[in-house]
């Protein structure tokens, strides 16, 4: 219901699709076709996907498949659930056997990571999951706090920037931030590597079987700081090898096409395994999310639908498709 009503504004734009449809007859399929071209680039659908779903529609009108408005609905539907579903890969989390599994979630300022994590928490400790939190945003001052009320809330243990340490938090490290980089056998200035790493020491060591890490958000143009996600991938799978099981960037559903090039520059620089579409409750642009999966070919792992403990749910691409062509 939350995705339903989410998609508000995408079905409006769409809502021609069903006009244009209800008097389709075989002599106007170019001027429809055309028309409902146009319906899913206004509702950001991108050039590309729009072209090849019309694409698609067009050859099998022509090869006489299609035979009634109400067909071509439902193959256009066909159409975006494949694209959402064929490439996408494994929706389900990869957590691997190896213990304790780590989870990263990246994305760029607030898009909703910390929230996620949080709600993340919550749906792995009731399926009984020990989970163990990094409090990784080093860089927005609240990001921490915020994160140690989602510990709190969902009964989670969390390591957190302390002391002298915290000094060092708007960016590079002290001297004995550096020095405690050391331990772990990495020579870093960050300070984001550093929490990564304790947290993930600390989950192999009380035995978590998940370590969930938050990062601070950044812009994907910023390669300096695009760079400093890979020490981290690095620096975690110096005390985990294979760490970590799972890259999740978080997407902002209301962003539009956007999305699509944070996501590719993203996804080049770390390696995404997984997207949470969050905001999904709000204004939530739909197409685009097709035009992301599709050329990457990574699946939407989970969609945030509000700020609560339980709003955040596993991707449904039926209910997806449903929300945005009812
Ligand atoms: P971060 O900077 O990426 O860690 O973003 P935050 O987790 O701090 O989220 C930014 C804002 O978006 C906060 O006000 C969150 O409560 C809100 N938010 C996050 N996810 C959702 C969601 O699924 N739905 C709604 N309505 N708000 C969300």
């Amino acid at each position: 219901e939350k995705i339903f009503s989410g998609f508000s504004k995408t079905r409006e734009n769409l809502a021609v699709v069903d006009e244009l449809l209800l008097y389709w007859n075989l002599e106007e399929t170019d001027r429809v076709l055309d028309e409902l071209e146009e319906a899913l680039l206004v509702s950001d659908f991108g050039p590309k996907i729009s072209f090849k779903i019309v694409d698609i529609l067009r050859d099998d009108i022509k090869a006489g498949k299609l035979k009634s408005g109400a067909e071509i609905k439902e193959a256009l539907k066909r159409s975006v659930l494949q694209l959402l579903t064929s490439k996408g890969g494994n929706t389900e989390l990869q957590l691997g056997s190896r213990k304790p599994a780590v989870i990263m979630v990246v994305g760029v300022n607030g898009g909703g990571k910390t929230t996620s994590l949080g709600k993340l928490a919550h749906r792995l400790k009731n399926e009984g999951v020990k989970v163990l939190m990094a409090a990784g945003d080093t860089f927005r001052a609240a990001a921490s706090d915020q994160l140690e009320v989602w510990a709190e809330r969902t009964g989670s243990e969390i390591v957190m920037a302390e002391g002298e340490n915290a000094s060092a938090k708007s960016g590079t490290l002290t001297e004995s931030c550096i020095n405690t980089c050391a331990i772990f056998s990495f020579k870093s200035d960050s300070y984001l590597c550093l929490v990564l790493s304790q947290a993930v020491k600390r989950g192999k060591e009380e035995k978590y079987d998940v370590v969930l890490c938050d990062t601070s958000g950044r812009l994907h143009t910023n390669y300096k700081l695009m760079e400093e996600l890979i020490a981290c991938k690095k620096a975690v799978a110096r005390v985990i090898p294979g760490a970590p099981n799972e890259t999740l960037m978080v997407l902002d559903g209301t962003t539009g096409l956007n999305m699509l090039q944070q996501a590719r520059e993203f996804n080049e620089v770390v390696g995404v395994t997984g997207f949470i579409l969050t905001k999904l409750d709000g204004t939530a642009r739909g197409g685009c999310v097709v035009s992301v999966v599709e050329e990457l070919g990574i699946p939407v792992k989970f969609v945030g639908v509000g700020e609560g403990l339980d709003d955040l749910q596993p991707f449904d691409a039926e209910a997806f498709v449903d929300a945005i062509f009812p």
